[in-house]
């Protein structure tokens, strides 16, 4: 079994859509980025990345590159699943941490994580997603930006 860890942070802005895990939140704000910004899904992503030493999606989808502009992470959770599975790797589980002041995300963490679970086709039990602020402190504790940290383990898909 493999492990890899993923973290990210974005900011919130106004004028965009604020997704998370693949799922639109109705919120005044969105996450600033290259691609859709969705925090989660990069941290997926990353950690997917990490378990099978496969480098960052900072590698695969330069936020320099034009053709990666206003990209579904969606996109990017597959060509991380992708790469994996060339190496004969699949996702086991994985466990999530959003940190976000506002808005409130413990509403939302059961449909995020029956998001997550179909993006990998995997079983709802094998993914957990966990909400929690940051108690005021710091840009995300202000509501300036939401952050992730994920981990996933891999196994062999043969
Ligand atoms: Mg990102």
């Amino acid at each position: 079994m493999l492990v890899g860890i993923g973290y990210d942070l974005h900011r919130l802005v106004e004028g965009r859509k604020l997704i998370l895990g693949g799922v639109e939140i109705p919120y005044s704000l969105g996450l600033l980025g290259h691609s859709d910004g969705d925090v989660l899904l990069h941290a997926v992503s990353d950690a997917v990345l990490g378990a099978a030493a496969a480098g960052d999606i900072g590698e695969l989808f330069p936020d320099t590159d034009p053709q990666y502009k206003g990209i579904s992470s969606e996109v990017i959770l597959g060509e991380a699943v992708s790469l994996a599975a060339e190496r004969s790797l699949k996702v086991y589980n994985l466990d999530c941490i959003l940190l976000a002041e506002r808005p409130k995300l413990g509403p939302l963490k059961k449909e995020i994580r029956a998001r997550l679970a179909e993006l990998l086709s995997l079983q709802a039990d094998r993914v957990n997603v966990k909400a929690k602020t940051m108690e005021g402190c710091g840009p995300i504790g202000a509501g300036e930006a939401i952050a992730a940290h994920v981990v996933v383990t891999l196994v062999e898909s043969r």
